[in-house]
């Protein structure tokens, strides 16, 4: 066995032991406690933030007026109650581009820290889903669903997985894709390792996905999976590798095939951490090096989870301006970091109304002291959150 295969072989059996995160999955008991709670005790209320400068995806703007009025960007500030941010600075509301729901509990707790978009990557069942869908003046989100899994995976025996949704096959891609379209998913996440489908299965259910105009996203922690990824035609590849880092070829792969990637450094800091033979977090770093220079799409995600099983949980919110911090580390600028948690990921889902702050957008707003653009960290420095106009008490 050569050296390469032996690392490929015990990173998959490490991995798959310790089980690395690919999903979360809630208990039907805290879905009912979902439900039963109530939604953001806030209202809607006419604001002018006055002596603000906004973080407009280059830099940060001269002092001025940000008007919000009923969920949106405003124009006019007649009538408005003003607030003096005394040239504080205004972010657009931070995406979080991968995490696992857990229940409300996780919604507010994302809120809390200005993450005002929510991008789940594996959560169930699909009413649990459902229920944390538009709750007014908290996170707003998205979510995978059930993920694509294979037999014996890690998933599969995460707590509560539907094991009749296991794939075992490319002549199952189709029913799986429609079953998770007709649930409402609002895209397709395929778990290429630990360990995971085979090519053939990797490949059928893209088409599927993409035949229903569906993104798909897959999970890859090794870089042999990432070349599987890349293969099947995912758009978004979640995680970097930790066995080896990726490659200039595999970057350019990435790019001429305009992938998406996130790379959860948080994650895979944690993961490292655990002392695992064969797995180190330069790997991961030096990726998304890798990934920058060539000129591929990276987001801000933290794969923040409560599942039981999973020996990683980044806390959800503060996680973000850890990872921010940690793209910064792995050779992205600040004002790179700030698009990759704004901007680009509502480009890359298709969420037109938000990412940016004007006029019509989303009121999805953080007004922290200092400026990160100088230095990331003062993303933490939270004096107040705004989701879809409705302001929100910072977490201490
Ligand atoms: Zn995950």
């Amino acid at each position: 066995m050569s050296t390469t295969e032996w690392t490929r072989r015990t990173f998959f059996k490490n991995a798959a032991a310790a089980g690395i995160a690919a999903a979360a999955g809630p208990a039907l008991l805290q879905a009912s406690r979902a439900a039963a709670d109530t939604q953001g005790a806030g209202t809607f209320e006419k604001i002018a933030l006055t002596n603000v400068r906004v973080f407009d995806g280059r830099g940060l703007t001269d002092p001025r007026t940000v008007v919000i009025d009923n969920g949106r960007i405003g124009f006019s500030p007649l009538g408005a109650k003003t607030i003096d941010a005394k040239g504080a600075t205004l972010l657009p509301g931070l995406i979080d581009a991968h995490v696992h729901l857990e229940d409300v509990g996780t919604l507010e707790q994302l809120t809390g820290y200005g993450v005002t978009t929510a991008l789940d990557m594996a959560c169930w069942p699909p009413s649990l889903v459902n229920s944390l869908r538009h709750r007014t003046g908290l996170t707003d989100i998205r979510s995978a669903g059930i993920p694509a899994a294979a037999p014996g995976s890690v998933e599969s025996r995460l707590p509560g997985f539907p094991q009749s949704e296991l794939v075992t096959g490319p002549d199952q891609a189709q029913r799986f894709v429609t079953a998770r379209v007709a649930e409402g998913s609002d895209y397709i996440k395929l778990i290429v390792d630990i360990p995971g489908l085979d090519q053939a299965t990797l490949d059928a259910l893209a088409a599927a996905a993409h035949a229903y105009g569906k993104l798909v996203m897959a999970h890859a922690t090794s870089s042999a999976a990432v070349d599987e990824a890349l293969l099947a035609g995912a758009d978004m590849i979640h995680h970097v590798p930790l066995d080896t880092a990726l490659t200039t070829a595999t970057a350019a792969r990435y790019l001429s095939g305009k992938r998406v990637s996130v790379p959860t450094l948080t994650m895979m800091e944690g993961f490292a951490a655990l002392g695992i033979p064969g797995l180190s977090y330069a790997a991961a770093r030096d990726s998304v090096g890798i990934l920058h220079q060539a000129g591929v799409r990276i987001l801000a995600g933290t794969d923040s989870n409560h599942k039981q099983g999973i020996p990683v949980q980044p806390a959800f919110g503060t996680s973000l301006h850890h990872e921010l911090e940690l793209l910064v580390q792995a050779g992205l600028g600040t004002v790179e970091a700030l698009r990759a948690a704004t901007i680009l990921p509502a480009q890359s889902f298709g969420l037109p109304d938000r990412g940016v702050i004007s006029t019509g957008y989303r009121a999805d707003l953080v007004l922290v002291d200092g400026d990160p653009t100088a230095d990331i960290r003062a993303t933490r420095n939270i004096q107040r959150i705004w989701a879809g106009g409705i302001e929100y008490s910072p977490a201490a």
